[in-house]
C-alpha cells in the first residue's frame, strides 16, 4: 500500500487531551514556520465530544505554532506510521500569545518563579494507568509475574520513550488489578509538563501498536484503586545546584521551599477543580486510598496533599540533590501544563506572603474533629468536580492567579462537562472516562 508520512502540531488543552491538526511530512519546514490554523472555540470541546458553553461560537481565528525543540519523532519498526508530533503555542494571528494557551501560561509562571527566587522547578510526573481488559489476576500487585504479563510491553514503552528523548526510571506493577505505573527521570519546567504529555501518549501509542488498551482514568470503578499523578518538584538555582533542602528548615524545607509549599497547600481546596479535572476524580481523592483528601502537608506519609519524600541517608548518598516535595492531588483528567502552573502560581503566593510553613500532620486525619482541622488550618478538599468548580470560582485570590478569559472558559467548559452527565450512575461515569482517558 502506497502511503505519505504525516506530522501533527498539538497543544495540551482543559479537557486534559492533545488536540492539534497534521499535514504532510514534506511540507514540515513550512509548517514550523507558518503553524496551523486553531480556533478558540477548540478549548470548549470536553472529554465526551460535546462542547456545552463556548463564549467564541463559531467566532475567530488562531494560530497554533510548534516549539521546534518539542519534536516527538518514534519509529516502532513495526510497519506502522512512525509517531511524529510537536507541541505548539496557541497564538493570535498577530502572533501575540492567547491567553489561553496553557503552555504559555506555565512557562510564563516558570519565568515569575525565576525571577522571585532565581530558582527554576525540577519535576517529575509520575503516572499510574491500567491495562484495559487485561488478565485481571489477583495475586500480582508488586509481583514478578505481574510484571513479566506485561514486560514486553514495558519494554516497547521504554524504547518508545527513549526515543521520544524521555528517560524511563521504573516501569512497575501497582498495587491495583491490571494497575502498572510508569515513571521517568525529573526534568526541567516546561519541559516536564510537556514529558508528561509524551508520556501518556507514547504509552497509547504502545498500546495501540500491541492491539492492547490503557487507561490513565483516575477510578475505573466506584470502589477500585485509583491511577494518580503524582509530581515530585525540586528547586535549583541558576547553577544547577538543588535549593529545596535546609536541615535546620521545618520538615527539612528552605525558606523559599517553606512558603511555597505553604501557598500551595493553602490554597488547594480552591484550585483542586484545575489539577483533578474530572467528576471520577473526586472518588479518588477521599481517605484512605493513598491519594489525598485534605491540604495537608506530610512526611513520607502517602495520603498527604503535598508529601516531603525520603531520601537515601546512608554515608555517601547526598541528601540535598534528592530532596523533593511530591504533590499528589492530581490526575490525568487534568492538563499537566495546567496542574503545575497552578501549583506555582499558589507556591508565588506564598512566597509573596511569608507563609510559613504548616505543620506536618502525623495522624488518620479522619479521626479528628472539624474543629480541631479548623485550627491546626487543614481542611478537606472538595468532594466534588462541582463543588471544586464553585470553590475556584468563589475564591478572588486564587481566580486572581490566571487571566480572567481562562478563568471563565475553564468554569463554562467544567461545569458544561458535569451538566452533560449528569444523573449517569457511578458505574458509567468511570466507564465513560476510561473509555477517554
Ligand atoms: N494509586 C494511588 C493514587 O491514586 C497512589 C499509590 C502510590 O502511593 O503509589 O494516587
Ligand atoms: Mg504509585
Amino acid at each position: 500500500m502506497i502511503r505519505e508520512p504525516l506530522t501533527m502540531i498539538a497543544c495540551p488543552d482543559i479537557a486534559g487531551q492533545v488536540r492539534g491538526k497534521g499535514f504532510p511530512t514534506a511540507e514540515l519546514e513550512r509548517r514550523l514556520e507558518r503553524g496551523v490554523g486553531w480556533v478558540p472555540t477548540n478549548m470548549q470541546i470536553t472529554a465526551f465530544d460535546v462542547i456545552p458553553d463556548t463564549p467564541y461560537g463559531p467566532r475567530g481565528d488562531l494560530l497554533l505554532l510548534a516549539d521546534r525543540d518539542t519534536e516527538v519523532r518514534v519509529d516502532f519498526a513495526d510497519g506502522s506510521p512512525v509517531e511524529h508530533f510537536f507541541l505548539g503555542r496557541i497564538r493570535h494571528t498577530d502572533g501575540s500569545p492567547w491567553a489561553c494557551c496553557l503552555r504559555t501560561l506555565l512557562d510564563d509562571a516558570l519565568g515569575r518563579l525565576r525571577a522571585t527566587t532565581g530558582f527554576d522547578l525540577l519535576v517529575a510526573f509520575e503516572h499510574e494507568f491500567h491495562m484495559v481488559g487485561g488478565d485481571r489476576w489477583t495475586g500480582t500487585a508488586y509481583s514478578l509475574d505481574g510484571f513479566r504479563a506485561h514486560q514486553a510491553f514495558g519494554e516497547t514503552l521504554a524504547a518508545a520513550l527513549r526515543a521520544g528523548g524521555l528517560a524511563m526510571d521504573s516501569f512497575l506493577r501497582e498495587f491495583g488489578r491490571d494497575q502498572y505505573e510508569v515513571t521517568v527521570a525529573p526534568r526541567l519546567g516546561l519541559r516536564a509538563a510537556d514529558d508528561s504529555v509524551v508520556l501518556r501518549q507514547l504509552t497509547r501509542a504502545t498500546a495501540r501498536r500491541l492491539a492492547q488498551q490503557v487507561s490513565f482514568s483516575p477510578m475505573r470503578t466506584p470502589d477500585g484503586v485509583g491511577n494518580g499523578v503524582h509530581l515530585h518538584m525540586s528547586f535549583v538555582d541558576a547553577e544547577g545546584r538543588p535549593r529545596t533542602h535546609d536541615p535546620a528548615g521545618p520538615g527539612g524545607l528552605a525558606p523559599a521551599a517553606g512558603a511555597f509549599v505553604a501557598g500551595v497547600l493553602r490554597h488547594l481546596p480552591a484550585y483542586t477543580a484545575l489539577t483533578a479535572a474530572g467528576i471520577v476524580s473526586y472518588a479518588r481523592l477521599t481517605p484512605n486510598r493513598w491519594s489525598a483528601a485534605y491540604n495537608n502537608l506530610g512526611l513520607r506519609d502517602r495520603e498527604a496533599a503535598v508529601r516531603i519524600c525520603p531520601v537515601d541517608e546512608r554515608p555517601g548518598a547526598d541528601p540535598a540533590g534528592q530532596f523533593n516535595i511530591e504533590f499528589r492531588a492530581a490526575d490525568a483528567t487534568a492538563s499537566p501544563h495546567l496542574q503545575l502552573a497552578a501549583i506555582v502560581l499558589a507556591g508565588l503566593r506564598g512566597i509573596a506572603d511569608g507563609l510559613a510553613v504548616p505543620t506536618p500532620t502525623h495522624e488518620d486525619l479522619t479521626a479528628l474533629d472539624a474543629a480541631t482541622l479548623a485550627l491546626r488550618g487543614i481542611r478537606a478538599l472538595p468532594g466534588s468536580l462541582e463543588a471544586a468548580l464553585d470553590a475556584f470560582a468563589g475564591d478572588a485570590t486564587v481566580r486572581g492567579f490566571f487571566p480572567a478569559e481562562l478563568v471563565d472558559i475553564y468554569l463554562r467548559h467544567k461545569r458544561g462537562e458535569v451538566a452533560v452527565m449528569a444523573g449517569k450512575p457511578a458505574d458509567e461515569l468511570c466507564r465513560a472516562y476510561e473509555r477517554v482517558y
